[in-house]
C-alpha cells in the first residue's frame, strides 16, 4: 500500500496513555491500592473506543496493543471512532461484590479526566460486564452532575444499553463466515463448522452459524471438547452448559481433545476462545477451510503463514469479530439522541454493516494479492492515513 513513512511513525505509538494507582477500602478494613490503566492509540478518526480488562496479567503493553487493535478494528468497520483500552491489575474472583464496586468506582474517578462521551468510549472486556458498566457510568454521571449513558457501552438495557449488544459479537462472526462460505462456492447446507469456546462470543456464533443451516460438528470449552458428526444442535448444548457448567458429557457427543477440535477436517474452524491458540506448532494441523476469528489474536504471525501456504481464507479478528464495537457504535449512537430502536432495527443495521465491511476487505485482498489480514490492515491503515492528511497529522 505504500504508506507514506510519516503516517507509520505516527500510528506506531499510542496518543496517550495513563496509569493510575487506586486505593480501596477492603471489607477487612485494610486498604489495598491497584494499578490500572487507559491508553488512547488514536483519535484521529473520532473519539476513542475500546474496552476495560479486569485480569491478574494486565500490563500497559498489552493495552497498548488492545488500543492499536481497536483503532484498525474501528476504521475496518468505517466506525467515527479511534481506539482506546483500559485495564486493572486484579484478579476479580478474589473480590467480594463491594470491593469490586469500590475498585470499579476509585478506576473512574482516576481516568476521569481523559474520558467522555466525545473523548474516550470505554466497554466491557474480559471479566467486566453490563453490572460494572453501570457502575461505571453512574460513577462518571455523579463526577458530571449529569446523567451521562453516552460515556460507556455495554450497559443494561434499563440504562440506556442497547437490545441485540448480548449477540452481536458472534453475529458478525456468522455474517463474516457467511460471507466466506459464499465467497468460495459453498452452500450452507452443504457446510460444517466446529467452534472453540463457549462464551459469550462462541456460543452466539455457533447457534447463530447453526441458524444459517451449517452443521456444527465440534464444541468446546477450557473443560474439554465434544463432537458429532451428524451434527450438535447448540441451543441444546446451552442448556446443557447451563446445567453442568460445560459442554463436556453432552448426550450424543463424544469427548475430543481441544487439539482435536483445531484439526478437524470442516468448512469453518472458528476459534472464539482467546488468544495464541493456532501457532506454529499446530498450524499445519488445521484441515478447515476457511478460519473465522472470534477471539482476539487466536492466530500467531508465524502460523499465519503457514495457513496462507495451505490456503486457508482467514477471516481476521479485526474484521470477523467487530461486530461487538459495531453494536456498541449504535448503543453509543441511540444513548446520544435518547432514542432507542427495535432488536430489528439493530440486526439489521449490524447485518448490513458487517457484509460492506467483508467486501471491502475481500475486494482489497484480490487488488493487492494479499491475504484478508493484510488487506483488513490496508483498508484500516488507508482510512487512518486519509483522515490524518486532512487533518494536517503530518
Ligand atoms: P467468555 O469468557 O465469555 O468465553 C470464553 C470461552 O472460551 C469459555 O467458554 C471458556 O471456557 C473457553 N475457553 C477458555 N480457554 C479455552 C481453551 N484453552 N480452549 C477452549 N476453550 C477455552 O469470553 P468472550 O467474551 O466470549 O470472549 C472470547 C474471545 O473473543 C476473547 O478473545 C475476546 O477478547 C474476544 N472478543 C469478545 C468480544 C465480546 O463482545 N465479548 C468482542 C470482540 C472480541
Amino acid at each position: 500500500m505504500k504508506l507514506d513513512p510519516n503516517a507509520a511513525a505516527i500510528i506506531a505509538c499510542p496518543e496517550r496513555t495513563l496509569e493510575v494507582s487506586i486505593p480501596v477500602k477492603m471489607d477487612d478494613g485494610t486498604t489495598k491500592v491497584f494499578t490500572g490503566y487507559r491508553s488512547q492509540h488514536s483519535t484521529i478518526m473520532g473519539p476513542a473506543k475500546g474496552g476495560i480488562r479486569y485480569h491478574q496479567s494486565v500490563n500497559m503493553d498489552e493495552v497498548k496493543t488492545l488500543a492499536f487493535w481497536m483503532t484498525c478494528k474501528c476504521a475496518v468497520a468505517n466506525l467515527p471512532y479511534g481506539g482506546g483500552k483500559g485495564g486493572i491489575i486484579v484478579d476479580p474472583s478474589k473480590l467480594s461484590q463491594a470491593e469490586l464496586e469500590r475498585l470499579t468506582r476509585g478506576y473512574i474517578d482516576r481516568i476521569a479526566p481523559i474520558i467522555g462521551e466525545k473523548m474516550d468510549i470505554p466497554a466491557p472486556d474480559m471479566n467486566t460486564n453490563a453490572q460494572i458498566m453501570g457502575w461505571m457510568m453512574d460513577e462518571y454521571s455523579k463526577l458530571k452532575g449529569q446523567y451521562e449513558p453516552g460515556f460507556i457501552t455495554g450497559k443494561p438495557i434499563c440504562i440506556g444499553g442497547s437490545l441485540g449488544r448480548t449477540a452481536a459479537t458472534g453475529r458478525g462472526v456468522m455474517v463474516a463466515a457467511g460471507e466466506a462460505i459464499k465467497a468460495m462456492g459453498i452452500k450452507p447446507e452443504e457446510a460444517t463448522c466446529a467452534v472453540q469456546g463457549f462464551g459469550n462470543v462462541g456460543s452466539w456464533t455457533a447457534k447463530l452459524i447453526h441458524d444459517l443451516g451449517v452443521k456444527i460438528v465440534a464444541l468446546s470449552d477450557v473443560y474439554g471438547a465434544i463432537m458429532n458428526e451428524d451434527g450438535l444442535d447448540p441451543y441444546e448444548v446451552e442448556k446443557h452448559v447451563q446445567a453442568t457448567g460445560s459442554v463436556v458429557n453432552f448426550p450424543g457427543s463424544k469427548a475430543i481433545s481441544n487439539a482435536d477440535l483445531l484439526a478437524m477436517e470442516v468448512t469453518v474452524l472458528a476459534p472464539c476462545a482467546m488468544e495464541l491458540q493456532i501457532t506454529k506448532d499446530n498450524a499445519a494441523d488445521v484441515k478447515a477451510k476457511i478460519i473465522v476469528e472470534g477471539a482476539n489474536g487466536p492466530t500467531t504471525p508465524e502460523a499465519d503463514e503457514i495457513l496462507d501456504k495451505n490456503g486457508i481464507l482467514v477471516v481476521p479478528d479485526i474484521l470477523a469479530n467487530g461486530g461487538g464495537v459495531t453494536v456498541s457504535y449504535f448503543e453509543w449512537v441511540q444513548c446520544l439522541y435518547r432514542y432507542f430502536w427495535t432488536e430489528e432495527e439493530v440486526i439489521d443495521k449490524q447485518t448490513q454493516l458487517m457484509i460492506g465491511a467483508f467486501k471491502q476487505v475481500y475486494d482489497t485482498a484480490k487488488k493487492y494479492e494479499v491475504n484478508m489480514r493484510t488487506a483488513a490492515y490496508i483498508v484500516a491503515l488507508n482510512r487512518l492515513d486519509e483522515a490524518m492528511k486532512f487533518r494536517g497529522a503530518y
